[in-house]
């Protein structure tokens, strides 16, 4: 857990610097749990519990570290009222973190995440596209299971809102009001309701500027919502899916890894996948974010040298977020859906019951 203390001494720094109040709860433990844990991360006051894929050996999962920390203030001391305000815990959070993550890694790194982010959000918001009510931050969840209705939209859309409001009012006067947000409500649970009040207290100014309504109530993603600018992230779309030379792709992170291979057609020839692997050793990376995010390219390609390491992943980890896309991968293509059910039947015991509920789900949608 070395990068897990060392981002407590330079986070809690920066936690404290950036948006919030001193933190609140005098230690700040973490637990690593059995690998069957189905989520990254869970934020229980000053005992944080992580999955084990996070020990990636190169420092670039700290942001889910960042992530359970920024919650001491915005979930477990400001909390929200109930699952249908979801986004005053999840979007203040990934606010925050994001704000760690510039502080220590600089803002090009930051705006590699902020694309993740975005991708992952239109990814949900395609997945809803008949349900368009689960797209708003404020839900009406009578009769849904929330399970069902979870995605990365109050994250993801609740950090977009965030920072609109910000750039209508300027981080300085944004940074402070946040001071007086967490301190007004602290150890109190809120509404959505409750937060537009106190912006119209607060910050007038930004509702003047902002369709709060719109980005509170309404579906998908309002106009002018903050898009992500890096250099970087210009340099892998230039790409266009093409194979990178080697010394730019060594000289890449795991997050820039991860948007590369998303980006690669499906199929990709046997030709460039066997191609990237031979150079870059894609199936043996330690990285579970890069190496999941190529082994769904190969399962959808068809590439078969790597369904033994597919097989390998899916028996080793429970994190969903890792199972979802692998499973969906396998049971898409014909050819793979049998291993797909293979695998479920010889792994399920060893999930927890909301991943195996999530993958019989996964399977049935495919038809495996
Ligand atoms: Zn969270």
């Amino acid at each position: 857990m070395i990068d897990g203390v060392q981002l407590l001494a330079d986070g809690g720094q920066h936690a404290e610097r950036l948006p919030y109040t001193p933190y609140p709860w005098e230690r700040f433990d973490l637990l690593a749990m059995p690998p069957s844990s189905p989520y990254g991360g869970m934020e229980n006051p000053r005992l944080t519990f992580l999955t084990p894929t996070l020990l990636a050996g190169d420092r670039s999962l700290v942001n889910v570290v960042a992530h359970e920390l920024a919650h001491s203030w915005t979930g477990n001391l400001v909390s929200n009222a109930s699952a249908e305000h979801f986004w005053l815990n999840e979007g203040f959070t990934v606010f925050a973190e994001r704000r760690i993550v510039a502080a220590l890694d600089g803002e090009e790194v930051n705006a590699l995440q902020v694309a993740i982010g975005r991708r992952d959000l239109d990814r949900d918001l395609e997945h809803f596209r008949d349900r368009p009510d689960l797209t708003r931050l404020r839900t009406h969840l009578a009769g849904i299971d929330p399970d069902e209705a979870f995605s990365r939209v109050p994250y993801e859309k609740g950090y977009l809102f965030l920072r609109t409001l910000e750039e209508a009012v300027g981080r300085a006067r944004f940074s402070a009001a946040l001071r007086r947000y967490i301190d007004a409500f602290r150890f109190q649970t809120l509404t959505s309701e409750d937060f537009v009040a106190w912006l119209a207290r607060e910050l007038p100014e930004a509702v003047a500027k902002v369709d709060v309504a719109a980005w509170i109530d309404g579906p998908g993603i309002p106009p002018g919502a903050p898009e992500p600018r890096s250099a970087r992230l210009d340099a892998i779309a230039l790409l266009d899916g093409s194979l990178p030379d080697e010394a730019t792709a060594r000289a890449w992170t795991p997050t820039e890894w991860m948007l590369y291979l998303e980006s690669l057609p499906r199929p990709s020839s046997p030709a460039t996948c066997a191609a990237l692997d031979e150079r870059f050793q894609l199936t043996a990376s330690g990285n579970y974010e890069v190496l999941v995010a190529w082994l769904v390219v190969a399962a959808e390609s068809g590439h078969a040298p790597s369904l033994p390491r597919i097989e390998e992943v899916l028996a080793a980890v429970g994190q969903m977020k890792y199972l979802k896309p692998l499973y969906s991968a396998l049971a898409k293509a014909p050819p793979s859906r049998a291993l797909a059910r293979q695998c479920f039947a010889r792994c399920r015991a060893g999930y927890h019951p909301i991943a195996q509920q999530v993958i019989d789900a996964v399977l049935k949608q495919h038809g495996a």
